[in-house]
């Protein structure tokens, strides 16, 4: 006789998550349909204060009617930003592909916190395996290895951590920042927010960035980097940053020439490749990343070029060892006692989460179903549809190119006096047509599309420029 209560036991009921999953994935299938049809908005938008009234839990106390979780989770969906949709051109966020959606359900499923080994017998293998694959299609050395981590500016954080702990000249993690001279690093003013924000994050403060201005073609140069150096004064400067490639116009800084810049001086060179680390799957256009195997660091979200539902990022270290710097505590309660590389099999010690998704089944199923060929092709795909979009553009007489495009990020604008550039792009969202984005670039506001679904068509990118010539006109 079971003391579970029946509530209990009917909500962990086998034969209620079969049907429930059921209906659940029929639901969805039809709603992705809907999708990649364009039926409907891209962006379903209501004003933040409606939407956030119509979305109250309502009563779930207990004499209230209960809701029905698979017609609230279709109608969650419904309500949701429409990635799938072939006019959804907006942030670097991948239309996921359903197959990783599926491992993600599996993932949740088996919810195996995986920083230590016991917590992930499945999890840790598998996320090995990946990294070894990630490291191997970025040239990286062997011995080199990293970590999976919650998204790229949490391992930009790790890599900045480890950086320092190898370059500061004193033991940081134990001194803290002020244990030694100024720190700073040096990386371009086009960097994502994320560098910055870490570097505040470690205690380096203001002075900790220097900031050297990109080139017309939106690139960090050694030039540049030189002329920042010049600039450090009492500070002790740990490395470079650069972007491969950046998040506003997708430009890719010539990495093989920082690294030998990097390499005379000493310096820890990190490749911030959160968005453009894909490019090493396409044989087209991998040369983009020339250079990226000679990286001290490297992040790569795979939730960006590689269809992956987000969050999922590499952080990748040209030595194993460094991985194990960024974090140099010990929990006994958790971790093996010993050198920390002697339980390579804890994950844990290197990464800054404690409970961590097993994140790595999406890409490792997935891979293993597709094979890694079909991920270059997406990126192919995705970079010839920024190709189209710019020859559309710049054929356009009514509409100017900030650039002309590297990666799968196009940068424009229409033409005209007197067009207030953020209240176009306001428009543009509560339109709900099409979705793209915005960016300043050198102090002037400009319209902004990333290229992250395969199923775009050329007409949807007409499309797109008649919705914004349409919204001017109006
Ligand atoms: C997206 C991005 C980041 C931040 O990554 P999140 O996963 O969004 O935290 C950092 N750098 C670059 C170049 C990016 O494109």
């Amino acid at each position: 006789m079971s003391t579970v209560p029946p509530a209990i036991a009917d909500a962990y009921d086998p034969e209620r998550f079969r049907a429930d999953g059921k209906r659940l994935v029929d639901a969805l299938a039809d709603q992705l349909t809907a999708w990649q049809r364009g039926d409907g908005p891209v962006l379903p938008y209501r004003a933040p204060a409606d939407a956030r009234a119509a979305w109250a839990l309502g009563d779930i106390g207990p004499t209230a009617a209960r809701g029905d979780l698979v017609a609230d989770l279709a109608r969650f969906t419904a309500a949701s930003t429409a990635l799938a949709n072939p006019r959804c051109m907006g942030h670097q966020v991948a239309p996921p592909l359903p197959g990783a959606a599926l491992a993600e359900l599996a993932s949740a499923f088996v919810n195996n916190g995986m920083a230590v080994y016991d917590m992930g017998p499945a999890a840790v293998p598998v996320e090995l395996a990946v990294l070894d694959w990630m490291c191997a299609r970025l040239g990286l050395p062997a011995g080199a290895t990293g970590v999976l981590t919650s998204g790229g500016s949490l391992g930009t954080l790790t890599a900045l951590l480890a950086m320092r702990q190898a370059r500061a000249g004193f033991d940081a993690w134990r001194a803290g920042a002020n244990g030694g001279p100024p720190l700073a690093v040096v990386t371009s003013t086009d960097a994502h927010y994320a560098i910055a924000r870490g570097v505040r994050v470690l205690g380096m403060g203001d002075a900790g960035v220097i900031a050297a201005p990109v080139d017309g073609h939106h690139r960090l140069t050694p030039d540049a980097v030189v002329r920042a150096l010049a600039t450090a004064g009492d500070r002790h400067v740990l490395g470079v940053v650069c972007a491969a490639s950046s998040t506003a116009t997708g430009a890719f800084d010539p990495l093989d020439e920082l690294a030998d810049l990097c390499a005379e001086r000493g310096l820890w060179l990190h490749v911030d490749a959160a968005h453009g680390g894909g490019l090493a799957l396409s044989p087209r256009h991998a040369g983009k990343l020339r250079g990226i195997g000679r990286a001290d660091s490297v992040v790569w979200d795979a939730h960006k070029l590689l269809m992956m539902p987000a969050l999922v990022t590499a952080v990748l270290f040209k030595r194993g060892g460094d991985a194990y710097a960024a974090f140099a505590q010990k929990a006994s309660y958790l971790f093996e006692s010993g050198a920390p590389e002697d339980t390579w099999w804890d994950l844990g010690s290197r990464h800054f989460e404690c409970t961590k998704r097993a994140m790595a089944v999406e890409l490792w199923a997935t891979l293993r179903a597709h094979g890694e060929g079909w991920f270059g092709a997406v990126v192919d795909r995705q970079l010839e549809l920024a190709q189209a979009l710019a020859a559309k553009i710049a054929a356009a007489p009514d509409f100017e190119l900030a650039l002309p495009p590297e990666c799968n990020i196009v940068c424009f604008r229409p033409r005209g006096d007197g067009i207030d550039m953020r209240e176009l792009r306001r428009r543009v969202i509560e339109d709900g047509r099409v979705y793209i984005t915005g960016t300043e670039l050198a102090g002037s506001y400009w319209l902004r599309c990333t290229l992250m679904n395969p199923l775009t068509e050329p007409a949807d990118l007409d499309a797109m420029l008649d919705v914004i010539r349409a919204l001017c006109r109006a």
